[in-house]
């Protein structure tokens, strides 16, 4: 008889989960996989798709504004945020079903509950104990609001597809990825929609001339964006609205407030304390390069463990840890050059260096830059730009970083992100015929 119930025991149906409990089950391992909220985790339900969706949902009012230069005359049509939320739910309730299905058709084992570790090869499930050989912690993050009074009456990302009522007017707290992405969406959306950030410029960490390029066409669209703003106080007035009160005294009155001041490690009361089980200061999990922690049947791998905290990334750990507990050989991962899109509106799309990372590197820097109007605006009318940015180190002739804000972003750097791990430089760009008319070939005529 077997020594333990399974081979590896996953904690969390996420991106990272699923992908790892149905790799090793393929691979001929036993294994169970719990989940105590819903299949597919963070990107599925809360996170990337609904998103996404919501993102399409935005674009439709400028769409229908645009045709009529097109020749499409009395298009117009009302927004009605019920159908948008049903629409989204029903289509999450098919993807969770998918994601069961793979799971069981692998052949692992579900367990619904919540999961909590009980000895380094022990796991309890609605008071029921598994044994395992390995436990693989895979619970994610969860949305970090600060303490302020009126907190209680603020949402996060968590909760903001499903409210029950469109808010006319909301505020969006934060300058990062989620900010940023559901500033578009409510703005575009038709809602009076404000964004709180507390340093002079948002998305810290992109290159300066996207973050003021994304600034400037966010304006445009009709989003208010609050620098240098810290929020004191929300308070609740009698008519249901919220009164937020900033701490230079400054008054917003919205109907609602969206807190998207990053995510934390989803540890609580996994036991990992009572383990050993070494955390960072920030609360992630410390893994090493086999995603192993000090506790030596216990692995962690996806945004539980840290940055960079994207679907794409738990799904390459997972499937780097399955190949690993296969051979026994350790399956590097590359964290450079990890491309990226925040699909604000127009959309940002980014791989390798900042123009200022690179020259802080100490890298000779070039920079090709290239901005205008996107052809559809031409007819349109539509005041909207495009950014696009080569950043080239002139040691070597190698591009380093590639940027861009404008339709597609994200679907145009997949494709160029190949190009940067494979070393291309200014020249193979150069010698690469465009594709015309397309705004990506800009990224080969720049001179
Ligand atoms: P998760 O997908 O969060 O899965 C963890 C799972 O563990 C959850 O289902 C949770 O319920 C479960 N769990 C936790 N604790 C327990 C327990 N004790 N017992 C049982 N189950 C437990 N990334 C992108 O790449 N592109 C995007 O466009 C994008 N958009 C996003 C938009 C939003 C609004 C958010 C919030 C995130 C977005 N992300 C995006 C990030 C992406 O969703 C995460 O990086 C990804 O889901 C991480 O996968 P994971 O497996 O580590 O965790
Ligand atoms: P981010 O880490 O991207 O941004 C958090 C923002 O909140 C920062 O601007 C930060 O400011 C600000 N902030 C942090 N603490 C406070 C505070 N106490 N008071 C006020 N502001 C504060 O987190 P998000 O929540 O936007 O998203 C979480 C992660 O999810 C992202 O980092 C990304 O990895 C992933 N994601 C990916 C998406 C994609 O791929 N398209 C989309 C959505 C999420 P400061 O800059 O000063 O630190």
């Amino acid at each position: 008889m077997a020594e333990f119930d399974f081979d590896l025991f996953v904690i969390g149906a996420g991106s990272g989960g699923v992908r790892a409990a149905r790799m090793a089950a393929v691979a001929g391992m036993r294994v169970a996989v719990a989940e105590d909220r819903y299949m597919g985790g963070t990107c599925v339900n809360v996170g990337c798709v609904p998103k996404k969706l919501f993102v399409y949902a935005s674009s439709y009012s400028e769409a229908f504004e645009d045709a009529a230069a097109y020749g499409w005359q009395n298009r117009g049509a009302d927004f009605n945020w019920q159908t948008l939320r049903e629409n989204n739910a029903s289509e999450v309730g098919r993807l969770n079903g998918i994601y069961r299905n793979l799971l069981a058709n692998s052949g692992v084992s579900v367990v619904d509950g919540r999961a909590s570790i009980e000895d380094p090869h022990g796991v309890v499930v609605n008071g029921r104990r598994y044994s395992a050989e390995r436990i693989l912690v895979a619970t994610g993050s969860w949305p970090f609001i600060p303490d302020f009074p009126g907190r209680e009456y603020v949402m996060s990302s968590n909760e903001v597809f499903s409210m029950e009522e469109f808010p006319r007017r909301i505020l969006v707290v934060g300058g990062g990825y989620i900010a940023v992405e559901f500033a578009g969406i409510f703005a575009g959306l038709g809602a009076e929609t404000h964004l709180s950030y507390r340093r002079q410029l948002f998305l810290r960490g992109f290159d300066r001339d996207i973050r003021n390029f994304v600034r400037d066409e966010m304006a445009k669209k009709g989003a208010q964006l609050h620098f240098d703003h810290r929020i004191a106080a929300v308070e609740k007035l009698g008519d249901g609205s919220l009164l937020v009160r900033a701490d230079d005294g400054s008054t917003i009155a919205v109907d609602a407030v969206l807190y998207a001041t990053g995510r934390v490690a989803n540890t609580s009361g996994l036991g990992l304390d009572k383990l050993g089980v070494v955390l960072h200061r920030d609360g992630t999990i410390s893994v090493d390069d086999n995603f192993r922690t000090n506790v030596r049947s216990i692995y962690a791998l996806g945004d539980v463990t840290g940055e960079p905290q994207l679907t794409p990334v738990a799904l390459a750990e997972a499937m780097a840890l399955v190949k690993h507990l296969q051979t026994g050989n350790l399956t590097e991962i590359d964290y450079n050059n990890i491309p990226t899109a925040v699909f604000c509106q127009p959309n940002i799309g980014t791989v390798g260096l900042s123009e200022e990372e690179a020259r802080d590197s100490g890298i000779p820097v070039v920079v090709y830059k290239s901005d205008f109007r996107p052809m559809r605006h031409t007819v349109s009318g539509r005041d909207e730009r495009t950014l696009m940015k080569l950043v080239v180190d002139s040691s070597n002739d190698k591009v380093v970083g590639v940027h861009m804000v404008g339709p597609d972003a994200g679907e145009i750097i997949q494709g160029l992100a190949v190009a940067i791990k494979a070393g291309a430089t200014k020249q193979v760009f150069d010698q690469t015929i465009g594709i015309h008319p397309t705004a990506a070939e800009e990224f080969v005529t720049m001179r």
